[in-house]
């Protein structure tokens, strides 16, 4: 063939959709990497040339610390302050964030929103996806235990994201006799965290979750953090936000708490949030009022989706004929990358069986009892949970466990009770399940047991790691 021919043939002969090209790609053992950004999708609203100019927002605040040093009462105090006395019976909803008024007496309305979703794993999960919603943590460390590992955790997280997350630490338990809060402050000292009380800039308050004492305080000093942030926002048009929880509900039909970040949220506008899209119908307070609009820096419940959006994703607004193009593009994007996942697995298993034949052919000593060839053992797990920020938040927290011989998978997860249909999953993968925060109605535990199924059952996300960790460690093979 004629040099010129083979060109002309070049210039049309040789175009591949991305599916191909990515499937070509893996067979030469390279990662394809999906370039999205010529597809058509919806883009967050462009920030603001002049950021000066635009309207303060409220901080966005994460309680985080060890387990039982008092987030979650706490939390529940400073809800239940939140919410004025006979407003909506004074009862509060969890639906995963509330707002909290700051005082200030002849000044405009401040307001500070705290997140409750199970504060360190859910933080994790979504900047995991580099969503970094958080503008202050809030460390608590109880003044009777001192440091402890989730504590130090915490400070990690924090000083990964120090030029954007502002730290605020709160000693709780200042009420319990005979506790020595100068011990623990000289203690953070030790850990690098440069305390206001030593001259640093690190703000220190003195808390009792339980009696109340100094949340007043605390309040404060969120809102002076948050003023030297100087957080502004869109207050009007369209919005960037993202979900934090998401469930079921018997009226309202799927559900979904959105923080808004910039923008304004407004019934009959028009969402789109990973693969799920609605209008909003209903927005509400975690007091069960109905609100009329949701700015930025704030969250609220909104009905009105076609299908339950998942925890941590972003969510976006557009026209219909903007949202149904985004919708058909990320569906046509989901079905590539799990044609490439399987085009992986299938890869990494031809690479598994070769490594065998060659180290079988080497002579190699048989493998041991429990680990039977190079094939990375599986802790197979299905996920159930209460609602959907914390599954996400459980499977990020146990994919990590393990090293390269045993770890763990989760093969499915989802929001609402254990049932028989999951212990069949479970028996059918040579798994388990994991039940958190979830009932498991007695038939199911019965079956389950008949079926030689584990449940692994908690409400601590910490104790729930713990027993996963147990479960990896069993698959690893025996050394004798
Ligand atoms: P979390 O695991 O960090 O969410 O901790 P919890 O809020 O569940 O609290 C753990 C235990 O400490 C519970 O028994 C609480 O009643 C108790 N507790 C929490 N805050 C205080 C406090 O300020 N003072 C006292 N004395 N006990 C507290």
């Amino acid at each position: 063939m004629k040099r010129m021919d083979m060109q002309e043939q070049s210039s049309y002969d040789y175009m591949l959709t991305a599916e191909y090209a990515s499937l070509v790609a893996l067979e030469f053992n390279r990662n394809p990497v999906i370039n999205d950004e010529a597809a058509f999708d919806i883009y967050p609203p462009p920030t603001a040339a002049d950021r000066d100019s635009l309207p303060p927002r409220p901080p966005v605040v994460t309680i985080m610390g060890h387990v039982d040093h008092g987030k979650t009462t706490l939390l529940d105090t400073l809800r239940s302050s939140s919410v004025a006395k006979g407003e909506a019976g004074g009862i509060t909803q969890h639906i995963g964030a509330f707002s909290v008024p700051v005082p200030n007496p002849g000044g405009e309305k401040r307001t500070i929103t705290f997140l409750d979703t199970p504060g360190h794993a859910a933080f994790s999960a979504m900047r995991a996806r580099g969503a970094s919603v958080t503008d202050i943590v809030v460390l608590v460390v109880a003044a009777d235990d001192g440091i402890m590992p989730q504590t130090k955790e915490v400070l990690e997280l924090v000083k990964k994201d120090s030029n954007k997350v502002g730290l605020v630490v709160a000693i709780n338990k200042v009420d319990k006799p005979g506790v020595d809060v100068s011990k623990i402050e000289t203690a953070l000292l030790a850990e690098g965290v440069q305390l206001e009380t030593f001259g640093g800039d690190v703000p220190v308050v003195h808390v009792s979750g339980l009696t109340g004492q100094g949340l007043p305080t605390l309040v404060e000093t969120i809102s002076l953090v948050a003023e030297m942030q100087d957080l502004r926002a869109e207050q009007k048009g369209p919005i960037h936000g993202y979900v934090l929880e998401s469930r079921v509900d018997k009226g309202l039909g799927p559900t979904a708490t959105v923080l808004i970040l910039r923008g304004q949220l407004t019934p009959g506008m028009g969402l789109i949030s990973g693969l799920a899209h609605g209008k909003v119908r209903l927005l509400k307070s975690p007091a069960g009022e109905s609100l009329k609009a949701v700015g930025p820096g704030t969250a609220a419940l909104v009905s009105g989706w076609k299908e339950l959006p998942k925890a941590g994703d972003e969510v976006l607004t557009g026209t219909d004929g903007e949202i149904k193009k985004a919708l058909a593009n990320r569906a046509r994007k989901a079905d590539l990358e799990a044609t490439i996942q399987d085009a992986e697995a299938i890869n990494e298993s031809r690479r598994a069986e070769r490594e065998l034949v060659q180290s079988e052919a080497a002579g190699a000593p048989a493998a041991p009892t429990r680990a039977t060839g190079t094939e990375k053992k599986e802790l197979r797990l299905i996920v159930k949970g209460d609602v959907s920020g914390t599954v996400e938040a459980v499977c990020g927290a146990v994919v990590g466990i393990g090293n390269h011989i045993a770890g763990v998978k989760v093969v499915a997860q989802g929001v609402g009770e254990v049932s028989e249909s999951d212990v069949m999953r479970a028996k059918a993968v040579e798994g388990m399940i994991v039940a958190f925060s979830v009932n498991i109605p007695r038939p199911v535990k019965a079956m389950a047991a008949s079926q030689g199924v584990k449940i692994l059952e908690s409400n601590i996300i910490y104790a729930l790691m713990d027993e996963v960790k147990k479960n990896v460690i069993d698959l690893l093979p025996t050394t004798t």
